[in-house]
């Protein structure tokens, strides 16, 4: 198997990873592109926008990578193991 790459940190995937909708499914996102990301990475898009603001503005990864809190998670996550998942990072809806 190829290796997989995150599209919002580049990293190797690893587990825990999770499905990212580019456009949320509460926001007609069925069906629609999705990709596979870290478990941080995912959770941290979450944490910076809102359903609304995903589906409106940040549907592609480019967008999410253009965002400047989005910049700073990556460069932070790069130094870390493919597997690193913070637990006590706050998530929120
Ligand atoms: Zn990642």
């Amino acid at each position: 198997m190829a290796e997989q790459i995150c599209p919002l940190c580049e990293r190797p995937l690893a587990e825990p990873m999770n499905r990212h909708h580019l456009i949320p499914l509460s926001k007609g996102g069925k069906g629609t592109e999705t990709v596979m990301m870290h478990k941080i990475c995912q959770g941290k898009v979450h944490a910076v926008f809102t359903e609304r603001e995903l589906s409106l503005h940040y549907n592609t990864v480019d967008a999410l990578k253009g965002h400047d809190e989005i910049a700073k998670f990556i460069k932070w996550i790069k130094k870390k193991p493919p597997e690193f998942y913070d637990g006590s990072m706050k998530m929120k809806k």
